[in-house]
């Protein structure tokens, strides 16, 4: 197998943990297992969680973890005038456009509470029969889910598997009451931007991949619907617990200001798995030949 491109895609609204070097880690190795090119994407259209400081720690951290990358931004000045998130607003705005042609966008005013207290936090579509106007200020945009079909995940062992959209993808938000798109939307439209063909993620994307793959097949982005994907296993804490942004202690920053070197980092990823890991290399083992 081969692909053109695979890419990284942190969040700068935290710093980067193990669970992110892992992450990168299999990426890297994916890439240089199956001749892709590997790309840095940051993700920072949702501008109020995204703090400089986090973003440089991302640059900090790959070079300090020397994953090398062949596209992208090489320093958060880079970043700024070139790969923000920011300088794809027209395309994002397309491509909601075409979803709106669908005729399967419709406008929510409801607040999270009412969602959470209303609906037991799973919604159904209670707005979708208000036509509430589009152009209405603060509402958010939704996709109406209720004729999704199964969908077909191609996956880096040669399997695919067919999965219905979970509940909690049922009519998600497209556009935010910001007016900015949604997550969902933004993925999708970068790696068909910038052709991506392998993607790799952790596991907890699952139901973000299917929401994806299902705009993806609104919008016949044939590119994204035959894309490749790697859903790896989240690290934990050794407690079953997943590793988040908020436990501070497993930061990268924290074990480099404890004068841990990167290979002491990739052992102790290692360690927590069970494989002996010690360079990028390493991970190339934790993917499908
Ligand atoms: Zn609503």
């Amino acid at each position: 197998m081969h692909f053109s491109k695979t890419r990284i895609a942190p969040t700068p609204s935290g710093f980067l943990h193990l669970g992110n070097v892992y992450s990168f880690a299999i990426t890297a190795a994916a890439a240089q297992k199956y001749g892709a090119s590997l790309l840095l994407r940051i993700d920072d259209m949702d501008r109020d969680r995204v703090h400089p400081e986090y973003l440089a720690d991302v640059f900090q951290t790959l070079a300090f973890l020397g994953i090398s990358y062949d596209e992208g931004p090489s320093n958060p000045a880079d970043f700024e005038a070139h790969y923000s998130q920011r300088h794809r607003l027209s395309f994002y705005e397309v491509l909601l456009g075409q979803l709106v042609a669908t005729g399967k966008v419709y406008a929510c005013s409801c607040s999270r509470k009412q969602i959470e207290t209303d609906f037991g936090g799973v919604y159904h579509g209670a707005c979708q029969h208000k036509k509430i106007a589009l152009d209405t200020p603060g509402v958010a945009w939704r996709i109406d889910t209720s004729q999704a079909r199964p969908i077909l995940v191609r996956a880096l062992d040669g399997s695919t598997t067919i999965a219905a959209l979970p509940e909690g993808m049922h009519h998600f938000v497209v556009r935010k009451k910001d007016g900015f798109p949604a997550y969902q939307l933004t993925s999708l439209a970068d790696d068909l931007y910038f052709g991506v063909d392998l993607i790799v993620r952790g596991q907890d994307l699952w139901p973000s991949t299917l929401a994806q793959l299902f705009l993806a097949g609104l919008l016949g982005a044939d590119a994204f619907l035959s894309a490749t994907f790697h859903h790896h296993e989240l690290l934990t804490d050794g407690h079953d617990r997943k590793l988040s942004k908020s436990a501070g202690d497993t930061s990268v920053l924290h074990f480099r200001n404890q004068g841990l070197t990167a290979a002491g980092l990739y052992s102790r990823i290692g360690s927590t798995i069970g494989k002996p890991i010690e360079k990028p290399k390493d991970f190339s083992a934790l993917i499908p030949d």
